[in-house]
């Protein structure tokens, strides 16, 4: 079968895609890291097929950080950042140019972008709520944007005290000033299929929003289970729905963990052609809108699951391990991640 051939243990993938970091360093890695793996890949069950690879957006640095209680250094933040992109990792969610009186974690959001180590291949993205956001967002260097909209009326009225229709029209100028500056603009569906003040979303209401924000100019939806309530068959039932009216390989997922449902939620995305992944390493994040919404899926956990299912990702586990390491002793946050916590303490139990 055609399956079997095209796994490839993540490792070996790893090593392909960062041929550029160059042999000297992957060599010292692995001698550093001696003794931690990853997970056996397998060939997948017959009749069930899963994407040849996946691309994970980090959002660490803007979903996770945003929900952090105290104060973190703006050199902390480009420390990580610069962490992150040494893993491998195409994607990097940096910031938010939000109000700093809405979120006054992310207010040097400016001088994070313009202090980071660019790396070539790497796409640094920001969260832009309004035009205000993007021009600042696009004089600092953004390669990309994102806007969101939510799936539950009730959410968008206590969020950002607007109708979501009304969201939506706010967003169109950010979206025409994003295409004269020739910058990409991603689209997060949030609260797709559950609402912290309405409760059940309808996967219907979830593709609306998907396809207003594709028809806008988002060249990517990211479905987005915001509080964490989503179980595989909500999340597969809005990726159904949402499929119907936005091509299928424009559409990603951002699944946060609060009921311990994140992984299995992949996995049904995963099998239903979704190729494109947001995670958070160390399982940082919440929402400060959603109150008791905890971490995104972990990304040390999600690299973990893809290398046993055979799908390349490009992500050195062994480098994220070390950037989750280093945001948690920043922050002095219990690693929310099961990969990192099991490889710890494999390492702790290895003869030195
Ligand atoms: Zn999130």
């Amino acid at each position: 079968m055609g399956a079997l051939k095209d796994a490839v243990p993540g490792a070996a993938a790893g090593d392909l895609l960062r041929g550029a970091i160059g042999a000297a360093m992957a060599q010292h890695q692995h001698k550093h890291v001696a003794g931690l793996a990853t997970a056996a890949a397998w060939p997948p069950p017959a009749g069930i097929q899963f994407p040849r690879s996946v691309t994970i957006v980090e959002v660490g640095p803007r979903d996770g950080l945003q929900n952090e209680p105290g104060a973190i250094p703006t050199s902390t933040k480009v420390e990580f950042i610069d962490r992150l992109s040494a893993t491998g990792l195409p994607v990097i969610e940096s910031t938010s140019f939000v109000s700093p009186k809405w979120v006054p974690q992310l207010a040097d959001c400016s001088e994070v972008m313009q202090q980071i180590q660019r790396r070539a291949g790497v796409r640094y993205t920001c969260l832009t709520p309004n035009l205000k956001g993007f021009e600042r967002a696009l004089a600092a260097g953004a390669d990309e944007v994102a806007i969101f909209g939510a799936a539950s009326e009730a959410f968008s009225q206590k969020n950002i005290n607007c109708s979501i229709a009304d969201s939506l029209e706010r967003f169109k100028e950010v979206v025409a000033a994003a295409a004269a500056a020739n910058i990409p603009v991603r689209g997060y569906v949030s609260c797709a299929v559950g609402c912290p003040y309405s409760g059940k979303v309808e996967p219907q209401q979830a593709a609306k929003v998907a396809k207003a924000l594709y028809d806008m100019g988002c060249y990517e939806i990211s479905i987005s289970d915001t509080i964490g309530v989503g179980t595989p068959a909500s999340i597969a039932a809005a990726i159904a729905a949402t499929a119907e009216l936005v091509p299928r390989e424009k559409l990603a997922v951002h699944l946060h963990d609060t009921y311990g449902q994140a992984l299995a939620n992949i996995l049904a995305a995963l099998q239903m052609g979704i190729s494109v992944i947001d995670a958070s390493v160390a399982g940082l994040g919440g929402c400060p809108y959603a109150k008791g919404a905890s971490g995104n899926v972990a990304t040390e956990d999600v690299v973990y699951m893809l290398d046993g299912l055979g799908i390349k990702h490009g992500v050195d586990l062994a480098k994220l391990l070390e950037a989750s390491e280093f945001i948690c002793a920043a922050l002095g946050r219990d690693n929310q991640s099961h990969v990192a916590k099991a490889l710890q303490g494999k390492r702790a139990a290895a003869p030195a």
